[in-house]
Order: structure tokens, then C-alpha cells, then sequence
């Protein structure tokens, strides 16, 4: 099994680990990259980087963010990496939450007085800048903040059971809450699940699209690779050079979002990417539309994936080709993962009805950080932990969402699934988006609300729509109100914010 220490160890030293694209591309070795980290994890021992010691990375995806989070890990820190485009509050609620020991930031945020700086200085975390100096990464401390660093520590061996990262939830349905995940969390989502599902092998290339602040970038474009012994490419900005790198590279996969593939097809890409073996979505719903398109595009398989954070990311994937799988399915479990569907009385449904899917695997964290409510309700008796998600299994075992138990329309009693709306009125002729939510209600609690945006040149009232839809589906799940935005808003990472929408447009009509 091992620990993060391990994760170069498979590979060919002379593999290459990372390419940064440019007039001059870098390209860095899997030897190179280890002497990198361990010249890194020395100098954060001479800081007196202790085991625990929480050490936050607000850099952009970049070789200088790869380094300094093993270097943390491999010195027993934990590191949790920060978006580096927060607002100073942002940076101050997780600093403060994460009781951070230090803050790496990139060179000159000091001089520029940064909100990661400001908000270190608040919270008397070290601010630490990182720079290169002759082809060698160096840490250079700015702000000593509460870190001691006359006293030197030891190199340090981390311990499987060791909290090697934190990271917070998207914050989709509340206030983003603290995941801690061990060595062995990450391993095994990794090893037993990720690089199995897809068949990473050394000669594999990806291209890093998704922020390495959250779990689907850092585990599976960023560790899993390296544990593969493969190597990352990371282009400097999405666009415009994203396609131009992609086959100049020769990738062979890369994985996001759906608004991401979305962004990504909107520009002209390559005439031939011969290469690629498999295009992966994960996070929210795919389309069939867009997988499609993506399907047509690639000329290779699109494998859509179901993962969180506090399940060191995936819990089920579609399999690579020639297992077939079932359209609209989030797909199946591997290795060690047990699904259980579990119903309103609490016991396990039988196939094909819904429940909320719950999980247990050596990846799923032991429980939130300093959050004893959320952990009591979080896990069932025998640990499998609740994921708030609703959905069913078909008899072969492949799961389906049908949504989020905290955004399901509560109509009197009566649950209606959003996802299910959206798919029925995504099929409207004159329908370019829609999201369907909640609204209050005096008389049933909630009601049926929906935002629609049309294809250009088509029209359509709500009357009509509710019209179309009383063939459809039952009388209940008919929308109470319907609005035509202009755009439908979005979390940074693109995930629909039921909740958001819903007050956005109940407050733009008063
Ligand atoms: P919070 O827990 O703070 O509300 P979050 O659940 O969005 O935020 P993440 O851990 O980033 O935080 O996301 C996990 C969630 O993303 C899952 O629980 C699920 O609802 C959703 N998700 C992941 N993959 C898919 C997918 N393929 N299709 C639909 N939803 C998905
Ligand atoms: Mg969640």
C-alpha cells in the first residue's frame, strides 16, 4: 500500500512526470521531480514544518504547486491547497478553519501585499514564497507568523494513517466543511480505483484542465498519473493554447467538468488527436448531448464518473471499452468500494428503486474535521458514509443519480426530483438550458420553479411550457413558476447551485 512517499517509486526514473508547454517546454523527469521534492521537503524541515502542521497552497496549477504539496505531505504536514483567486475573506475563513502553520504563495505576493498574505498575517500563519533559483525550487519565508523556525525539525517518513491533505467540500448545498484524507485514503483511491478503472500506464499522457483545489484535479489528474508512472502536461491558460498542447503533447486523456468540455469544444481544435484513449467527465451531470459531441470529436469512449471529496474522490466510473455500459449511468464500483442504496426506513432498497446512495472503502475519510454534528449523522451504523445523494442501481449494479437529497422539491410531502425535470424539459425543441428548484410555498411547502434559456430565434411562454409538460409527467411535478434569465449562474468549479438560482430569480422579480 504505502504512503504518498511511494508514489514516484514505480516508474521508470527517466519517464517524464510533467511538461509545461512554451517556446522552451519543460520537461521533468520523474527522477527530477523527486530530487525536487526532496530538496523541498528539507527545506520545509528547516523551517520547522512539524508533522501536523497544516501547510496551505494558494498557487495556480503549476510544477511549484506539484512540489510544495509532497514536499508538505512527505514531511508529515498536511497540505491543503487553496484557490488563489479567493477574496481575502475566502482566504481568511480557510486559513482560520485549517489552523494553518504557513501559507506557500507565489513569488512577489508579499511585495503586492496578496488577500492570501493579508489573510495569513491575520491568523499568524508563516507566508512563505516560492521561487526558482539555478533550475533548484526554494522556499523563501517572508512572514514567520507563529512558525518557529529556529528550531529545525527531522526529515520525516509519514505513516499510512497520517492526514496528508485537507480539502473542503464544494460548499454546493451549505458551508463548505474540512475533509481530512490519510495517506492511505489517496493510495487507495489511486491505486485500487483510478489507475485500475482506466488502465494508466506509463505511456499515458494527460492534460491537467480541472484547479488541483479540489479533489477531481488533484487526484485524478495529478496523483494518479504520477502513481501510473505517466506524466501531466499543464498549459499555462486553458485557452487559447489548450488544443495546439493537447496534440503537440500527443495526450492521451484528460478529465473535467462538463461546463468545462463545453468551454473546451467551443474552440477549434486540432484535425487529428490519434492518441487519445478515453475522455473521463465527473462532478456533475453529463448530457447525453454533450457526450455525444464529445464522443464524435474524440473518436474515443467518454466515461463518466461519480465522486466527492470525502471519498478521496471516485466511487463509481463507466468502464473502458468493450464492457458496454448503460446510457445516463454514473456507472459501477471497484475494487474494495460497497454501494448500498439505503431507503427512507433506513434499510438497503431493492434494485431499481431510490435511496440515498451510501458508501464504504479505504478511501472515504473517517469523518469531518472538527464537525461532531455533521459526523454523527454522517456515516450509518456498520460506516457506510451517507453521501447525501439520491439514486438507484439497475440489476447489473450500475448506478444512476437522481439528485441531492437537500435540493429534491419537497411538494407537500410529495419528493420531485430536479435532475428528472431538467432531463424531461431538456428535451423541448426551443430549450438551450434549464434548471429546475425549489421555490416556498404556503400551501405545499414548495413548489415547482424553473429557469429556461432559449435557443436563439425560439419563443416560448411559461403557459406553453407547463402545457408541453402536462403530457409529460404527472400533474404535481408541472412547474408553478417559470423564468427566462439571461444566464443561469454557476460555481467557480461550474456546479449548479440549485439554492442560488432559485433566490436569484425569486430576487430579481421583486
Ligand atoms: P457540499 O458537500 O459542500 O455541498 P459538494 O458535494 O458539491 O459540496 P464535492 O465533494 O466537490 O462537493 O462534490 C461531490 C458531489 O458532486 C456529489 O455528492 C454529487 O452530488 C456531485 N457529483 C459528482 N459526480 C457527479 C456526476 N457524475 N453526476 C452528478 N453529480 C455528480
Ligand atoms: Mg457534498
Amino acid at each position: 500500500m504505502g504512503t504518498l512517499v511511494d508514489l514516484l517509486r514505480s516508474a521508470d526514473k527517466d519517464n517524464i512526470s510533467v511538461i509545461i508547454p512554451g517556446n522552451e517546454p519543460l520537461m521533468v523527469s520523474h527522477l527530477t521531480l523527486e530530487h525536487h521534492i526532496k530538496s523541498c521537503q528539507q527545506q520545509l524541515a528547516n523551517l520547522g514544518i512539524f508533522p501536523g502542521a497544516a501547510v496551505s497552497i494558494a498557487l495556480p496549477n503549476s510544477l511549484e504547486f506539484i512540489i510544495s504539496f509532497l514536499a508538505s505531505a512527505w514531511q508529515r504536514g498536511i497540505a491543503a491547497p487553496l484557490n488563489p483567486a479567493y477574496k481575502q475573506d475566502e482566504f481568511e475563513f480557510y486559513i482560520d478553519d485549517l489552523g494553518a502553520t504557513a501559507v506557500i504563495v507565489p513569488r512577489g505576493a508579499h511585495e503586492k501585499d496578496s488577500p492570501a498574505v493579508r489573510a495569513a498575517r491575520k491568523y499568524e500563519a508563516a507566508v512563505v514564497e516560492c521561487y526558482w533559483s539555478e533550475d533548484q525550487m526554494m522556499f523563501d519565508v517572508k512572514e514567520k507568523g507563529k512558525l518557529d523556525s529556529s528550531e529545525a525539525m527531522h526529515l520525516n517518513e509519514p505513516h499510512v494513517d497520517d492526514i496528508a491533505l485537507v480539502l473542503h467540500t464544494s460548499g454546493t448545498t451549505g458551508k463548505p466543511k474540512a475533509v481530512p484524507l490519510t495517506h492511505k485514503n489517496l493510495i487507495g483511491s489511486m491505486e485500487d480505483n483510478i489507475c485500475q478503472t482506466y488502465s494508466l500506464q506509463s505511456a499515458d499522457r494527460t492534460m491537467l484542465v480541472m484547479p488541483l483545489f479540489h479533489v477531481h484535479g488533484l487526484v485524478a489528474s495529478f496523483l494518479s498519473p504520477l502513481r501510473a508512472g505517466s506524466a501531466i502536461i499543464i498549459p499555462s491558460r486553458l485557452i487559447p493554447a489548450f488544443w495546439t498542447d493537447f496534440a503537440l503533447y500527443g495526450a492521451t486523456w484528460y478529465t473535467a467538468t462538463p461546463t468545462l468540455h463545453k468551454v473546451l469544444l467551443s474552440f477549434r481544435q486540432p484535425e487529428k488527436m490519434p492518441y487519445v484513449r478515453f475522455i473521463r467527465s465527473c462532478s456533475s451531470p453529463l448530457s447525453q448531448q454533450l457526450l455525444m459531441m464529445l464522443e464524435e470529436r474524440f473518436a474515443a469512449p467518454v466515461l463518466e464518473a461519480y465522486a466527492m471529496t470525502e471519498a478521496s474522490h471516485q466511487i463509481t466510473s463507466n468502464p473502458l471499452p468493450p464492457a458496454s455500459h448503460p446510457p445516463g449511468s454514473v456507472g459501477i464500483p471497484r475494487g474494495d468500494i460497497k454501494i448500498r442504496i439505503v431507503g427512507v426506513e433506513g434499510g438497503e432498497v431493492a434494485s431499481g428503486d431510490e435511496g440515498e446512495v451510501c458508501v464504504r472503502s479505504p478511501a472515504v475519510m473517517t469523518g469531518y474535521l472538527s464537525n461532531p454534528e455533521g459526523n454523527a449523522s454522517a456515516f450509518t451504523g456498520d460506516g457506510f458514509f451517507r453521501t447525501g445523494d439520491y439514486g438507484k442501481r439497475d440489476e447489473d449494479g450500475y448506478l444512476y443519480l437522481t439528485g441531492r437529497i437537500k435540493e429534491f422539491i419537497n411538494k407537500g410531502g410529495e419528493k420531485i426530483s430536479p435532475v428528472e425535470l431538467d432531463s424531461v424539459i431538456a428535451r423541448h425543441h426551443a430549450v438551450a438550458e434549464i434548471v429546475s428548484f425549489a421555490i416556498d410555498d404556503e400551501m405545499y411547502y414548495q413548489d415547482v420553479g424553473v429557469a429556461v434559456i432559449l435557443k436563439d430565434g425560439e419563443t416560448m411562454s411559461a403557459k406553453d411550457l407547463q402545457k408541453w409538460m402536462r403530457e409529460r409527467v404527472a400533474p404535481h411535478k408541472i412547474p408553478k413558476k417559470v423564468w427566462f434569465p439571461a444566464e443561469i449562474p454557476k460555481t467557480a468549479t461550474g456546479k449548479l447551485q440549485r439554492k442560488l438560482v432559485a433566490e436569484k430569480m425569486v430576487r430579481e422579480e421583486e
